[in-house]
Parts: structure tokens; sequence; C-alpha cells
């Protein structure tokens, strides 16, 4: 098999295989062969990962942040070096064009290692002064931290979630969605040979069940998920009845608004990257698109122009820049969606079918006339689908942007700056864009409100999230006291 990997799990500086698991095959979604197997953990193996990772936690804390550091900035300077292999297994593993994986999945794995290796070494806390006496406060890590993916980014969420993490003197057991087992595998790999600990970050391969039961055990302190709303839930109940930290990433249906004073071709590339990048699988996409009815019928006419040069085909042509979806479940999810849009009544510009051949391919489909009451303006569809709506005035774009129960991210399109900061002011949403779409920079916090999520990824945000505070009070005179 193309790209069997050397073992199911990566657990205390090692590949580990134990075939005894439920078989996992992993698929190429262009062609849909299977290009390797893989074991979902099994308890033993479970326990085996967490019981590593916990006694590899006091050694690894115990390091000086610079040294801890030094290793994450190593792996990040070895990811680098290595980006085409890393991007071909990341093609390979979610059927993102090549084109794409070059430049944004190892590359943004590097960037998180390396500000956060930067980082390291200042994380301090406080001094209070108050009168003779004085508070100081020390970041201490939280501990063992589960992480748990998506199929999308399965590269950069295991390092998204690992470097600030391993940063703060966290260990991590990592668990990639079942669809995407690969790559978190060779950044486990990267990071033992770059100097890492063995035992500071584990990967173990495994269905929900797998990742739940990581979520319940009383040896984890934190659970870092990116996933859908509905597993968001699950995994935050289960974390909060034991009280652990949570980071929850979670799915959205993001507003991008187009002002009729906006840059008509700029605001198309925003909307093609908010909604056909990765095929549509990304959680921030901006796939409610307001369009002012001034210009609506002009941005559309130059949308549709441009989504129909798209060059859709192998993933591993870098000419090709739009890929399959990653299952065949997951393109029937879409079509049923556009089945949907058609039915309840939206106009359809162009795609809304599946391409000849055995790949999950979903052509890239527009949508126009939609009302906000319509599934698929409602519902986060994760897929190649945008639907544009119109609108009058300003405050009604706003109070529509905001009827849903997302809040992950929103953008807005206009020349008119006092307008465009004014707008997004009003938004709901964690992680805004004016005059662009989507950009995901590690030094930007990262992450939603509303049931989007909870917590920040990248930044110093980051840090808050995967470290606790320990305030000590120095009394430097005699105690008083009642009696
Ligand atoms: P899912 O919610 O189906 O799964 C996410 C992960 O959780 C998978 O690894 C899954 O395992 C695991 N899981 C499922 N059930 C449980 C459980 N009960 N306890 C613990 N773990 C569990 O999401 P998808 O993989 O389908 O990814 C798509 C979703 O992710 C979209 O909603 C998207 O918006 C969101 N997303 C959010 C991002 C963000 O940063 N906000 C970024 C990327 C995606 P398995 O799949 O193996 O069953």
């Amino acid at each position: 098999m193309k790209k069997q990997p050397k073992a199911s799990h990566f657990i205390d500086g090692k590949y580990i295989e134990d075939d005894s698991g439920i078989p996992i095959d992993v698929v190429f979604p262009a062609t849909g062969e299977v290009i390797g197997r893989v074991f979902a953990a099994t308890p033993a193996i479970v326990e085996r990962a967490l019981a590593s990772a916990q006694l590899a936690q006091t050694h690894w804390a115990g390091m000086t942040g610079r040294d801890r550091g030094r290793v994450l900035t190593r792996a990040s300077e070895m990811i680098r070096e290595r980006n085409r292999e890393l991007s071909v297994l990341e093609t390979y593993d979610t059927g993102k064009p090549l084109q794409e994986t070059l430049v944004a999945d190892a590359t943004s794995a590097a960037d998180a290692l390396e500000y956060f290796g930067g980082m390291a070494g200042s994380l301090t806390g406080e001094h209070i002064k108050l009168g003779a006496d004085w508070v100081y406060t020390v970041r201490e890590p939280l501990g063992v931290c589960v992480g748990i993916g998506a199929w999308n980014y399965p590269t950069q969420i295991a390092c998204w979630k690992g470097a600030p993490a391993l940063a703060c003197g966290n260990v991590m057991v990592f668990k990639p969605s079942e669809r995407t087992p690969l790559c978190a595998l060779l950044v486990a790999e990267i990071l033992i040979e770059a100097g890492l600990p063995k035992g500071v970050f584990n990967v173990v391969q495994g269905l929900g069940e797998v990742g739940a039961s990581l979520v319940s055990d009383p040896r984890v302190a934190k659970v870092s998920l990116t996933g859908s709303v509905p597993t968001g839930r699950k995994v935050y109940a289960a974390a909060a009845s034991q009280m652990k930290h949570v980071t929850m990433e979670l799915g959205g249906k993001s507003p991008l608004v187009v002002f009729d004073d906006a840059d008509l071709d700029n605001a198309v590339s925003g909307a093609i990257n908010g909604n056909f990048y990765s095929s549509g699988q990304v959680c921030s996409n901006g796939t409610r698109v307001f369009v002012q009815n001034s210009i609506k019928e002009a941005f559309l006419k130059r949308l549709v122009e441009r989504v129909k040069s798209a060059v859709i085909g192998d993933p591993l042509d870098e000419a090709t820049n739009f890929g399959p979806m990653i299952s065949h479940e997951q393109m029937d999810i879409v079509l049923g969606y556009i089945d949907q849009g058609v039915a309840e009544g939206a106009r359809l510009l162009c795609g809304g079918t599946k391409l000849e051949g055995d790949g999950f391919f979903v052509a890239p489909t527009v949508f126009a006339d939609v009302t906000d009451d319509m599934t698929i303006a409602q519902e986060e569809i994760f897929g190649p689908v945008m639907s544009v709506l119109g609108f009058e005035t300003e405050d009604e774009v706003i109070a529509r942007a905001n009827a849903t129960e997302f809040g992950l991210s929103a953008g807005v399109f206009t020349r008119d700056l006092v307008r465009g900061h004014r707008v997004i002011g009003q938004l709901q949403a964690g992680s805004c864009f004016i005059n662009s779409y989507n950009d995901a920079p590690v030094e930007a916090p990262f992450g939603g409100v509303k049931s989007s999520g909870v917590g920040r990824e990248n930044s110093k945000e980051a840090i808050k999230h995967y470290s606790q505070v320990k305030s000590v009070f120095v009394r430097m005179g005699d105690v008083e006291s009642a009696f």
C-alpha cells in the first residue's frame, strides 16, 4: 500500500502496533484507493499512551523553557526542510491539492512550533508589590493534555495543539480523525528526531470512542478538540464532569458581507477563499455571502466566471487547485444539501454535481437567491457550497449575519474603513476579517464565540489555555492573628 505508516500508534518515542484494534483503512479521496491501514487503539494502547505521557511530564516540565523551546524550534526547521514530503503525505491523507498543502499545512505547523518554541523561555509570572509584602505568580503547566483532531488539517491541528501545550511544559496524547491518521504520526517522529523526550507527544488512532476514553481518564487535565458542534457538546460535557480545562474549536456558518463600494474582484477573491479552499472543508468559511443588492448581479457574474476557471483533478498535480471531499460519506452529505437547496428554491448558478470517476469530487457550487430560512443558509455543510444572499442596509445585514447559533468568523468588504470597523465591531464572531478572508497567522488568536467554541488557539492567548496561574503571597513581617 502506497502510504502505509510504520505502525498505527506513536507512544513513548516509538512506533507501536497492535492489530487487535478495529482496522481503519486509509483512503486516498481523489481515487477511492486504499493506501494504508491502521488499527484503532485498544484500551491497552490508550493505557500505554497515557502512562507514558504521565511519566514524561515531570521531567519535561522541569526543563527550562528555553531548552523546551529549542526542541520545538528544531522540529519547525526539520518540518520546513521536509515540507514537500509532508505536503505530499497531507495530500494523500486529505485529498487537498498539493498546490495548497505545500503552502498551508506543514508550513503552518512549522510556524506554530517556531512561534511557541520562541515563546517558551519567556513564560513568566508577575510580581505584585503590597507595601512591604508581595505576591508572585507562577505560570504552571496543566499536565497531560489530550488533543483530538478533525480531518481537514491533520498536520496543522497536531501542531496548533501540540506546540503551545509542549511550550508550557505539558505533555500530549493526540488522536487524529480516523479519516486522516497519517500526518500526526510523522509529526511525532520528527519531534523525537528534534530531541523531544519520549512520551511527551504521543499519537493514538481510533474512532470517537477512543477520543471519549481519553477525555474521561482522570489523569487527563485538559482536552482540546477540533470538530463539529455536536461532538463538542459531548466532549465538553464529559470534560466538565471532571472539571477539566477545555479548548473547543468547532463549526461555523460564517457571514461574509460585501458592500456596494467594495473592490469587486477582491471581494470575489475573498468569497472564493472563504468557500472553496480545501474544497470547502474549513471551519471558518464564510458560507453565507451577503452582497448589497445594487452590486449583486455584477458580483455573481464575476464570481461564476472565476469559479468556472477552477482546475479540478488529481490533487498531486501542482496545477490542480480544487480537490475532492474527504470521503464518500461527506460527498453524499454535501450532495444532499445541494438537493435541499434546489428543493427549497435557491438558484443554482454553477456546480451542484458529483464529478465523474471514483474520487469524491463535488463541483464548486454557487447558489443565488438564498434566503435566511433555507437549510443551506442555516447549517454547516462543510463542502464547496456558497450561498449568496442579497441585502439593502447595514443594520439589516448585521442583524441577519448574527442570527445564527454559530460565531466562528466574519468578514466585511468595503472601501469605507470606518464602516468596515463599525460593522465588524457588531458581528458576533471570534476571528474576523476586513477586506480579506480566512487568513490564519500563528500570531493572531483563533477561535469562536457562541456555539463555535471556547478558548483560543495560536498567539499569546493559547498560552493561557495550556497553563494555570499559581499565586504566592509572601509576608515579610510578623503574622497578626485574633488570638
Ligand atoms: P467530528 O466532530 O465528527 O470529529 C472530530 C474529532 O472528534 C474526530 O477525531 C472524532 O473521531 C472525534 N470524536 C467523535 N466523537 C467523539 C467523542 N464522543 N469523544 C471524543 N472524541 C470524539 O468532526 P469532523 O472530523 O467531521 O470535522 C469537521 C468539523 O470540524 C466541522 O464541524 C468543522 O467546522 C470542525 N472544524 C473546526 C475547526 C476550528 O478550528 N474551529 C477547524 C477544523 C474543523 P473520529 O472522526 O475518528 O470518529
